[in-house]
């Protein structure tokens, strides 16, 4: 057993100083991605389940590294977050899906509102209601047409500072979402008390709904306790017409999802909203 037990850790440790070999090189090159360009944001539109109308898109970022080729953002994002990085890389991000927003209207898309992820580190910033301001100001977006989505879990640690937070976000004129809604166990009461105007339903949730009857259930009752509140529902990763039929008959706002489209770079986004505007 004793044999088993070295054997097994020599096959352990080579894998382990990989991983942190592979962390060091993602940290040192995601520290000068943002002054090289290597960051882009691909989009993803929302559509209106009732009406059929785009709403809006979601933000998501990219990286293509010199040195390390397309690195995923799940992989990324959590050292940047690691590391601090994740702050002006957030700053950009919000700045950059600003002034996209602000040059399509300028094109004659119809307004959009655009939606961008925030993470932990940046909600717990307490300037990231003046810094929000600050770019709204510079780009001239209208707040309105600025979301931000805050994961459950950002919004369950330290709660009454992220109350504060969520008010002062609000007082922007910013709309507000909860991001993988239902994946973390968040209190009604809570939510109620938080300044939000939306819950994302967890793609969890979305990817089964044809035929599982307990994500059935969970998304019936996560519509139907949203709606008690008085807070939209977005469902992500809606990839099938029959899932799409289920939540627009269970009366979801908002669905978002391969089916409807991938997230795209920005200008093949912009000719995929101008052919669905009909012009
Ligand atoms: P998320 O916020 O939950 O974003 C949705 C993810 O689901 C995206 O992955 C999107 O490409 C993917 N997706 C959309 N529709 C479908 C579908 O129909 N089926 C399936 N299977 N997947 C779908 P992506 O772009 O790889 O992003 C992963 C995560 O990285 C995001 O999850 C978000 O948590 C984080 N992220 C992305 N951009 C940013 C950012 O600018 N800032 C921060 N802090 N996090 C970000
Ligand atoms: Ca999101
Ligand atoms: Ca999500
Ligand atoms: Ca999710």
């Amino acid at each position: 057993a004793k044999q088993e037990g070295r054997n097994t850790f020599r096959l352990f440790e080579p894998k382990m100083q990989e991983r942190a070999a592979r962390h060091l090189a993602i940290e040192n090159a995601l520290r000068r991605a943002l002054e090289r360009n290597e960051l882009t944001l691909h989009y993803q539109p929302q559509q209106c389940l009732k009406s059929g109308r785009i709403l809006g898109v979601e933000a998501l970022l990219r990286w293509k590294s010199a040195e390390l080729g397309d690195v995923p953002p799940a992989e990324f994002i959590p050292l940047a977050e690691e590391s601090g990085l994740i702050v002006p890389i957030g700053e950009w991000v919000m700045r950059t899906a600003a002034r996209q927003m602000v040059a399509w209207m300028a094109a004659g898309l119809p307004p959009l509102v655009v939606a961008v992820n925030l993470s932990m580190v940046q909600f717990r910033q307490s300037n990231l209601p003046a810094r929000v301001g600050a770019i709204l100001a510079d780009t001239g977006l209208p707040a309105g047409l600025l979301e931000i989505e805050l994961t459950e879990s950002v919004s369950m640690n330290q709660p009454e500072a992220a109350i504060a937070m969520t008010r002062a976000l609000q007082a922007c004129g910013v709309m507000l979402s909860v991001d993988d809604f239902g994946t973390c166990y968040s209190s009604l009461a809570y939510l109620k008390r938080l300044s939000i105007d939306k819950l994302k339903i967890d793609r969890s949730f979305i990817g089964e709904l044809d035929t599982d009857h307990d994500d059935q259930a969970i998304v019936s009752a996560i519509v139907s306790l949203a709606g008690s509140l008085g807070l939209q529902t977005v469902a992500e990763g809606v990839e099938s017409p029959g899932q799409l039929d289920f939540l627009s008959r269970l009366g979801c706002d908002i669905a978002q999802g391969y089916l409807i489209s991938r997230p795209l770079a920005a200008p093949d986004m912009f000719r995929w909203l101008k052919s669905r505007a009909g012009s």
